[in-house]
C-alpha cells in the first residue's frame, strides 16, 4: 500500500473542511473520512486528485465516487457500529473503507472481474471488517442477510427486489435511482417509505459478472 504521509494527513483535513461546508454533518462520517488514506485507492501518479472533491477513473471503466457522493450516501444510510451493511459495487474499495471505519461489517460485491480481485487484495491490507464477493448486486447475498443497511454505488434503473427482500424491517436502503439519491426505509408493514435527495450521477447498475 503506499504510504500516508502528513501531508496526504493535512489534505485530507481540508478535504473534511470542505464537505461539512458542503453541509455533511454526521461526526462519524467525517471522522471517516478523515481517518481513510483515499490516495491508496487511486493510482500512485494521481495523488494530487485524491483529496480534490471530485469522481476519478480507477480502471476498467469504472469510477471511485466523489467524496461528497460517498459522505452524502454514508450519512443517509445512518449506519451504527455493529451493523451489516451490503454495498453494491465495490469498485476502488473507497466507499467499503469508510463504512469500515464508522464500524460496519461490510459485505460488498463487484460485478467486474479484474476489478473485484485487484480491490479484493488492496482491502485486506485494512483492519476492517469487509467480506467481499463476486457477484451480482441485483441477486444480493441470500445466505448472508437479512441487511441492516444497503448502500447502492452505481445507477440502478429499478429498486431490486431481491434487495428489498434481503432489508430487515426498518432497514434502510439508499440507492441512486434514474439519477436521483433515494432512501428508502422498510416499514414494520413491509411498504416502503421512500425520501428524496436531489440530482446524482453514477456508472450503470448493469446485469450479471463480466470483464466489461
Ligand atoms: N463504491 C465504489 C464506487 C464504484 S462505481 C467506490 O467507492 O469506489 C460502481 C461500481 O459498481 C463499478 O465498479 C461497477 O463495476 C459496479 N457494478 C455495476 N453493476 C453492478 C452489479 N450489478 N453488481 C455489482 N457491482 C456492480
Amino acid at each position: 500500500m503506499q504510504e500516508d504521509t502528513f501531508r496526504h494527513k493535512g489534505m485530507r483535513q481540508n478535504l473534511v473542511q470542505e464537505l461539512k461546508n458542503k453541509g455533511i454533518t454526521d461526526s462519524n462520517v467525517l471522522d471517516a473520512i478523515g481517518a481513510v488514506p483515499r490516495h491508496v485507492f487511486l493510482d500512485s501518479s494521481f495523488v494530487e486528485f485524491a483529496y480534490q472533491d471530485q469522481a476519478f477513473p480507477i480502471g476498467s471503466g469504472q469510477t471511485i465516487s466523489q467524496p461528497l457522493t460517498v459522505a452524502m450516501q454514508s450519512q443517509l444510510l445512518n449506519v451504527s457500529r455493529g451493523m451489516k451493511v451490503l454495498e453494491i459495487g465495490t469498485g476502488s474499495g473507497y466507499q467499503s473503507c469508510i463504512l469500515g471505519h464508522m464500524g460496519a461489517k461490510v459485505f460488498t460485491i463487484e460485478r467486474q472481474r479484474n476489478l473485484y480481485f485487484k480491490t479484493k487484495q488492496l482491502l485486506a491490507e485494512f483492519p476492517y471488517r469487509i467480506n467481499t464477493f463476486l457477484g451480482d448486486g441485483y441477486k444480493g447475498l441470500p445466505t448472508y442477510g437479512p441487511f441492516d443497511r444497503i448502500i447502492i454505488t452505481a445507477g440502478a434503473p429499478e429498486i431490486p427486489q431481491d434487495l428489498v427482500n434481503q432489508l430487515k424491517t426498518g432497514g434502510i436502503m439508499v440507492i441512486p435511482l434514474n439519477e436521483q439519491m433515494l432512501r428508502i426505509t422498510k416499514q414494520p408493514d413491509g411498504t416502503l417509505k421512500r425520501e428524496e435527495f436531489g440530482d446524482c450521477k453514477f456508472v450503470p447498475m448493469l446485469k450479471n459478472i463480466g470483464n466489461d
